[in-house]
C-alpha cells in the first residue's frame, strides 16, 4: 500500500494565535519583573522586550522560561502558574479545525513541529482541543534541543517519516526557506502581518487545497 502523505505543522502564528504566548512573555513576566524590582510595569516591560531582542529569537535560550526566570532573578515564581494565567487567550485560527480534519479524511499523517517548549505547547494543544488530530507533537528545544533555525532539525524530521512529506507554518525564515533549504516541500502561511511571499498562502485552506488537489 502506498503511505499517504505527511504534514507538518509550526503553532504559534499557525494553528494557534498569538494571543497566548504574549500574554506570557510581554504582560506575565514583565508584571512579575516590575513587582521583583519595584518598577512601573511599562518600564518592566520595556526591559523585558530589549532582553528578549538581544538574545533573539534564533537563540535556544529565547524559548526557555527557566533562562528568563534566572535572567531577571525571579526563580521564585512557579512557572505553571503563570503560564495558568493566560491560558484563557489561547485561540486556535478559524481555519484550523476543518482543516486538520479535512486532511484527517484525507489519511494523512499530521505532525506538530513546534519551538515552543513543552509548557508552552502542552497547554495550547489540550485547551484547544487540537491533540487528537496530531500523530506527533514535536517540542523542538524540550524534545530534541533543537531549533527550527537548524537545518539538522528538519534533516532530523524528514528522517523519522515515510512517503511524501510538506510543511507549513508562518515564519518565512523557518518554515519556508529553512526546510526549503534541504530539498523539503514548505510552504509559508501569511496570516496578515509580516513579510510576505509571491508565493505564501493566506489561509490553511488555501494550503490544503494546494496540497490535496494540486
Ligand atoms: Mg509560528
Amino acid at each position: 500500500m502506498e503511505k499517504g502523505l505527511t504534514v507538518s505543522f509550526d503553532l504559534d502564528g499557525t494553528l494557534t494565535k498569538h494571543t497566548f504566548v504574549d500574554g506570557v512573555w510581554n504582560e506575565g513576566i514583565p508584571y512579575i519583573v516590575a513587582k521583583k524590582r519595584g518598577i512601573s510595569f511599562e518600564d518592566a516591560r520595556s526591559l523585558c522586550m530589549e532582553a528578549y531582542k538581544a538574545e533573539g529569537e534564533s537563540s535556544i535560550r529565547w524559548y526557555q522560561l527557566g533562562y528568563w526566570m534566572n535572567f531577571f532573578d525571579i526563580q521564585d515564581i512557579d512557572v505553571n502558574k503563570l503560564v495558568l494565567r493566560f491560558t484563557d487567550r489561547i485561540c486556535v485560527f478559524d481555519d484550523a479545525i476543518p482543516v486538520l480534519e479535512r486532511l484527517k479524511r484525507d489519511n494523512c499523517t499530521l505532525i506538530i513541529f513546534s519551538n515552543a517548549t513543552r509548557p508552552f505547547l502542552d497547554k495550547e494543544v489540550s485547551v484547544s482541543k487540537i491533540a487528537p488530530y496530531f500523530d506527533k507533537i514535536i517540542s523542538l528545544p524540550d524534545d530534541w534541543g533543537m531549533l527550527k533555525a537548524q537545518t539538522q532539525a528538519f534533516v532530523r524530521l524528514r528522517s523519522i517519516v515515510d512517503g511524501e512529506f510538506i510543511h507549513a507554518g508562518d515564519h518565512i525564515y523557518y518554515d519556508y526557506e529553512v526546510p526549503r533549504s534541504v530539498g523539503i516541500d514548505a510552504f509559508h502561511i501569511w496570516r496578515g502581518s509580516g513579510p510576505k511571499r509571491n508565493d505564501s498562502l493566506t489561509s490553511l485552506e488555501a494550503f490544503t487545497d494546494r496540497v490535496l488537489c494540486g
